[in-house]
């Protein structure tokens, strides 16, 4: 079993910690919450003391950081920067989804110091982090996917290697545009039935079965008292935040624009979110953006 450290217990990396030390890995658990510590260590973590505490003396260290911002001070640029004190050998595996830029960046200053640094961020959400069931994209080296590849399988069931550092990235924001297009498109679908007379439930199966089926009607149903355990029947708390998908947007934006890839659809996507976060709905979970079409 492996010693890991794991830095940013939140939504997705509490049950992904939780999830190591379930298979019998020693993992040394940080975040700025000292609840979402000792959620970790209830379910047979350790607590570190601070995000130095749990990069040391570990074979590898998982992050899951909101951005890439906090993923570069955390490593590279910070008062205390990890990249100082990690083991020869420990592979960090960054599972937050930040900008390819900045992981290309941050694994090339580490293979300047003989540090390995692999990007892999994560697809599912909070029940496949919980169920232990994500998808994982990584950029990085084959020998480094292969070494990786045991951990990640501890929280995961679908492990690809998109390519070299930073084509994780590339893979998640690809996803995470097409994601944001069904569900403002599955919202818009929805909301129209409902006007109409339609019973929501009644019409997502009608969708869910017919030509128009994807995630959201298949998991995570934007409409409230549709679908039990998903946030839209939860006041839309908990899940994936309209602040990381709005981030993620942006990601999406660089992207495109940095390629000349064409992006209509996914800038359509990221000027509804942007409308729904003005309206101050940030901290509700993405699926919320049915409220923009509603009559409220
Ligand atoms: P979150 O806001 O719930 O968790 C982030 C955690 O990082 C918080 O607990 C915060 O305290 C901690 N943190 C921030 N700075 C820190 C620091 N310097 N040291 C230690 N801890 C620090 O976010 P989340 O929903 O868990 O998402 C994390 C990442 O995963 C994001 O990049 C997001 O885009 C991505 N993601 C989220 C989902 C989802 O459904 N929530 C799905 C896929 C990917």
């Amino acid at each position: 079993m492996a010693t890991i450290g794991f830095i940013g217990l939140g939504n997705m990396g509490g049950p992904m910690a939780i999830n190591l030390a379930k298979a019998g890995h020693s993992v040394k658990a940080f975040d700025l919450s000292q609840d979402a510590i000792q959620k970790v260590v209830a379910a047979g973590g350790q607590a570190a003391t601070s995000a130095v505490d749990a990069a040391q003396n570990v074979e590898f260290v998982v992050s899951m950081l909101p951005a890439g911002k906090h993923v570069e001070s955390i490593f590279v640029t910070g008062e205390q920067p990890l990249f100082d004190v990690v083991a020869d050998g420990t592979l960090i595996i960054d599972s937050s989804t930040i900008d390819a830029e900045t992981a290309k960046r941050v694994a090339a200053t580490g293979a300047e110091r003989g540090i390995s640094f692999i990007d892999a961020p994560v697809s599912g959400g909070v029940g496949a982090a919980t169920a232990g069931t994500l998808a994982f994209m990584v950029g990085g080296s084959e020998a480094l996917f292969e070494k990786a590849k045991p951990i990640l399988e501890c929280m995961g069931k679908n492990i690809f290697r998109a390519g070299d550092n930073g084509a994780g990235q590339v893979a998640k924001c690809c996803n995470n545009m097409l994601l944001a297009i069904l569900m403002t498109g599955t919202a818009e679908a929805l909301n129209m039935g409902v006007k109409n007379g339609l019973d929501p439930a009644v019409l997502s199966e009608i969708m869910k079965q017919s030509s128009g089926s994807n995630w959201a009607l298949q998991v995570y149903n934007p409409f409230p008292g549709v679908m039990e355990g998903v946030p839209s029947s939860n006041d839309y708390q908990g899940g994936f935040q309209v602040d990381l998908m709005y981030k993620d947007l942006g990601l999406a934006g660089d992207v495109s624009h940095q390629s000349g890839s064409p992006t209509p659809m996914g800038s359509q996507a990221r000027a509804l979110f942007s409308m729904h976060k003005a309206k101050g709905n940030g901290g509700l979970d993405f699926s919320s953006v049915l409220r923009l079409y509603q009559d409220r």
